[in-house]
């Protein structure tokens, strides 16, 4: 087998084994990217001699007979919003073209300082925005499931690497799905945290009330493995907190609910068809299967598209044509700050601000964004409740499988509605993970029914209560065990 189509897990026990070592497998990684990467597109940047720097060090280590642990020596890629010292980070945007990092994100320092190896950045929408990695200002990733599909969103570049064996492993961020749906619609897994447990210092913030970072992988026990290495309370974030995780799941006395309002219209029938036998597959080790009922979801979308855009609003006031990247010279400070900003920024972002300024502003914060957050507070509630009689509640990631190139872009209401499932998560706080349970026989959910791109990964979504992440990581970890075969 190539090096890197390796998971997390059998890389370590290569390189302890000595079968390989680093910079082979840092090489194999880059071999693969130089032979895909030009049609899958999912990279901004890579830094190759950094990497191969970074791997002879650890297989000095290794050498030594130093021990390292589980992702020491590991390739890996992270989103093009998150801040590794001296590469550039664009966010996807226009304004950040030329903005180098100054310093490494807590994350990036914590992996580091586990050994990974740093490959490179990657694609993603403009700040975060959108759902189908379209919205970047450099370039298109596309699906390597099937070329003619996006990639999913905003961590499309991530999720794309990470199936097309680039890399052994990615970080995204998750506002509202960004980490999910991508890994839904590439066939990879992808969790996003509890709110507060990873440290997002050094994330170009898009929400801050919502945003996480978390992993990418081929499996889910390296989603674990990343999730160890990079959680945990950092003084330079003060939304992040220590953790208090509770103990993973007994599947035989599991309890796990339907909400019924995520199994209704808009949900494409072979998608619902996928979710449910893969729920099912819980009850044949005594898990108990309940309807249980989300009433609030139904407002999630609606609540995010007001909460979101208005921290967008605020967040993105500091790129004004001064601090950071884009500058045009104009004849007063106003006009640099207009020039720079209308240059500067993709038309998804500009609309957002827009937004988000509206909502904020005087005589409409009450009719808005005080009555989101009110609903924010109903939708966190229904969970609470639910949480009193399930251990873990399952959900489709996304209504349909990965759509096609160019097929929502020019809609985007229809580009928002790919997040109703994942969306209501980050407004709870809640950490939720997606994982492959199936594939679509008929494809993409495309425009055209029975069009032709059949086999498009189809996932699972496993939610728990705040710092459930032990019980969440064992149910799918069951799943993937028992019925990989039927997921591949
Ligand atoms: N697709 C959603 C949006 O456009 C979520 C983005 C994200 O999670 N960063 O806002």
């Amino acid at each position: 087998m190539s090096l890197n189509k390796l998971t997390i897990t059998k890389a370590a026990d290569g390189l302890r084994k000595k079968q390989f070592s680093s910079l082979e497998l840092t090489e194999a990684v880059f071999s693969q990217i130089k032979k895909t990467d030009e049609e899958i597109g999912a990279f901004l940047l890579l830094a190759e001699e950094e990497a191969q720097n970074q791997a002879k060090e650890i297989d000095k280590k290794l050498a030594r007979g130093e021990k390292l642990g589980g992702i020491a020596g590991i390739p890996a890629a992270i989103k093009d919003n998150i801040l590794v010292k001296g590469l550039k980070c664009t966010a996807g945007s226009k304004i950040l073209e030329n903005y180098l990092a100054p310093y490494d994100a807590t994350v990036v320092s914590k992996l580091k300082e586990a050994g990974a190896v740093i490959i490179g950045k990657t694609n993603m929408d403009e700040f975060a925005m959108g759902s189908s990695t379209e919205n970047s200002a450099f370039k298109k990733t596309k699906n390597p499931q099937d070329l003619s599909c996006v990639p999913g969103g905003s961590s499309g570049g991530s999720a794309a690497a990470v199936a097309a064996n680039e890399t052994i492993f990615a970080l995204g961020s998750d506002t509202g799905g960004s980490i999910r749906q991508p890994a839904a619609f590439c066939g990879v897994v992808g969790l996003k945290p509890t709110y507060g447990a990873v440290s997002r210092f050094g994330l170009m913030a898009m929400a801050s009330s919502l945003d996480q970072i978390g992993p990418l992988t081929k499996s889910v026990e390296d989603s674990q493995i990343v999730f160890d290495a990079i959680y945990g309370k950092d003084r330079l974030d003060s939304t992040s907190v220590a953790s208090k995780f509770q103990n993973p799941a007994d599947i035989g006395n599991l309890r796990i609910g339907l909400p019924k309002e995520y199994f209704a219209q808009g949900l494409e029938p072979e998608v619902e068809k996928s979710v449910r036998s893969a729920i099912e597959k819980f009850s044949d080790s005594g898990a108990k299967i309940k309807e249980i009922s989300l009433p609030f979801s139904e407002y999630a979308l609606a609540c995010y598209y007001i909460i979101m855009p208005s921290e967008v609003s605020a967040n993105l006031a500091r790129y004004d044509g001064i601090k950071y990247g884009l500058s045009k010279e104009r004849d007063n400070l106003l006009n640099v700050y207009l020039a720079s900003r209308q240059e500067g920024f993709g038309d998804e972002v500009r609309r957002r601000v827009m937004l988000g300024t509206y909502t904020l502003s005087a005589g409409y914060y009450d009719a808005y964004y005080l009555k989101a957050q009110k609903v924010r507070t109903l939708i966190k509630r229904d969970f609470e409740k639910a949480f009193r009689e399930v251990d873990l509640i399952m959900t489709p990631t996304s209504p349909t499988p990965a759509f096609k190139l160019g097929e929502k872009i020019e809609d985007p209401i229809k580009m928002y509605l790919s997040d109703i499932y994942t969306v209501p998560m980050n407004l709870a706080g809640l950490p939720a993970l997606s994982l492959p349970c199936g594939r679509a026989v008929r494809g993409s959910g495309s425009a055209e029914p029975g069009g032709s791109s059949g086999g498009l990964p189809i996932s699972l979504q496993i939610i728990g209560p705040q710092w459930s992440e032990p019980k969440i990581f064992s149910a799918a970890l069951y799943f993937e065990k028992k019925f990989n075969g039927l997921t591949s």
